[in-house]
C-alpha cells in the first residue's frame, strides 16, 4: 500500500523503493508527440474538432450536438505528414501494460484500426484505446509487453463511418477507460439478439471513458501525490441506484471502489449502492444489508443529482416523467451490462 499523505509519499520515493517511485510517479503519459495540451492556450493546437466545430468538439464529455452527444476521447491533433499530406505521428504506449485487443480490420469498426492497451495503475485495471491508426506494429500480438513511451502503430483516419476522416482532421481518438464486464459477450447476444459483435468484449460499450485531458492535467500538476483511484473516487455524482445483487464482475474488478458499511458486514450484504458520473461510470459502490434497501425492485433509482444532469445531459442515463426521474432505457442497460 503506498502511503497517502504527502509526508508519507515523500519518505516513501526517498527511500530507494524503485517500486514504490514508479507507482506514485505518473501514470499515464501523452500517447503522441503532440505536447500542446500543456501550453497555455493550446487547445487549438492539441485538438481536432469536428467537421466545421472548434477544437473543444475533440475534448471530451458532451461535447457535440449541442451537448447531447458523448465524445469518450481526445481526439489529438497530427504533428507529422508525407508528401501526400497522410499522417505519419508515432502513436505510444501512454503507460507500460499488455496489448488487450487490436482490430486490423478498419471496416468492422467506426474506431477503424484500433488497439487497446491493459494497464495497472494505482492498483486499478484500467485500459487506454487508440483509434482511426494507420498502421498497426506488424509484431504487436495480444498479450504482449509494452512499455510506457513505446511506439505502437503509426496515426492514421480509417473508420468504417461513410462520412470518413479527411486529411486536414488527421488524429489520434485516445480513451483511457474502465471495463465494465468480462462477460460482455454473452450479454451482447442475450440483450441485442441479432446485431453483430465483431470484437468480443472489446466492444466499445463495454468501456466507459475518464476524462484523459482532466488525467494529464491533474497529473501534470499534483506530480507524484496524483492518484488514479482517488480521481475515480471523487467523480461528480449523477445519480444513484440500488441493485438487489451482491456478485457481479465490476465489484472484483474494482474492489477498491467500495466503500465499508459496518451494518451490511454485520447483518450479510443483500444490495448494493452504486453512484454513477454522467458518463457511467460506476465510481463508488456501498454495500447494503436487507434492512438497509430502500425498494423490492431488482434495480431501483435512489436519487439524482438534477443539476449535474442539466450540465452534462448526454450519458442519457436518467430522465424526468411526470416530475419523476427515471432510469432510460440506456440506463437500464447498463445496469443490466454490470450486473450481469
Ligand atoms: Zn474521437
Amino acid at each position: 500500500m503506498i502511503p497517502r499523505t504527502t509526508a508519507g509519499l515523500f519518505w516513501g520515493c526517498l527511500g530507494g523503493m524503485w517500486l514504490t517511485v514508479a507507482a506514485c510517479g505518473q501514470s499515464f503519459q501523452l500517447p503522441t508527440a503532440n505536447h500542446a495540451l500543456f501550453e497555455p492556450g493550446g487547445g487549438e493546437k492539441f485538438f481536432v474538432g469536428t467537421t466545421g466545430r472548434t477544437w473543444e468538439s475533440g475534448t471530451f464529455g458532451g461535447v457535440r450536438s449541442g451537448g447531447y452527444q458523448l465524445h469518450e476521447g481526445l481526439d489529438i491533433r497530427c504533428l507529422t505528414r508525407d508528401k501526400r499530406g497522410e499522417p505519419t505521428d508515432p502513436i505510444l504506449a501512454s503507460a507500460d501494460g499488455t496489448v488487450a485487443y487490436i482490430n486490423r480490420k478498419p471496416s468492422l469498426s467506426n474506431y477503424g484500426n484500433y488497439i487497446i492497451l491493459r494497464h495497472r495503475i494505482d492498483g486499478i485495471e484500467v485500459y487506454t484505446t487508440y483509434a482511426h491508426l494507420g498502421k498497426v506494429r506488424d509484431d504487436l500480438r495480444e498479450g504482449l509487453t509494452v512499455n510506457a513511451g513505446e511506439t505502437i502503430a503509426i496515426m492514421g483516419r480509417t473508420a468504417n463511418t461513410g462520412e470518413g476522416i479527411s486529411k486536414d482532421r488527421a488524429h489520434l481518438h485516445f480513451e483511457i477507460g474502465l471495463l465494465l464486464n468480462d462477460r460482455f459477450a454473452g450479454w451482447y447476444r442475450a440483450n441485442q439478439p441479432g446485431q453483430r459483435n465483431d470484437h468480443g468484449n472489446w466492444n466499445g460499450q463495454n468501456l466507459r471513458g475518464l476524462d484523459p485531458r482532466l488525467i494529464f492535467l491533474e497529473q501534470q500538476q499534483e506530480g507524484a501525490r496524483f492518484s488514479l483511484t482517488t480521481f475515480i473516487r471523487t467523480q461528480t455524482e449523477l445519480c444513484r441506484v440500488q441493485v438487489r445483487d451482491s456478485h457481479f464482475p465490476w465489484l472484483t474488478r474494482y474492489p477498491t471502489l467500495i466503500l465499508r458499511n459496518p451494518v451490511a458486514e454485520r447483518e450479510g450484504i443483500a444490495g448494493y449502492e452504486i453512484a454513477f458520473n454522467y458518463v457511467g461510470v460506476p465510481y463508488q459502490m456501498i454495500p447494503r444489508a436487507q434492512s438497509e434497501l430502500k425498494s423490492k425492485a431488482s434495480v431501483h433509482l435512489l436519487s439524482v443529482n438534477a443539476a449535474e444532469e442539466q450540465k452534462n445531459p448526454c450519458g442519457k442515463l436518467v430522465a424526468q416523467r411526470r416530475g419523476t426521474w427515471e432510469l432510460t432505457a440506456t440506463g437500464q442497460r447498463l445496469i443490466s451490462l454490470i450486473t450481469y
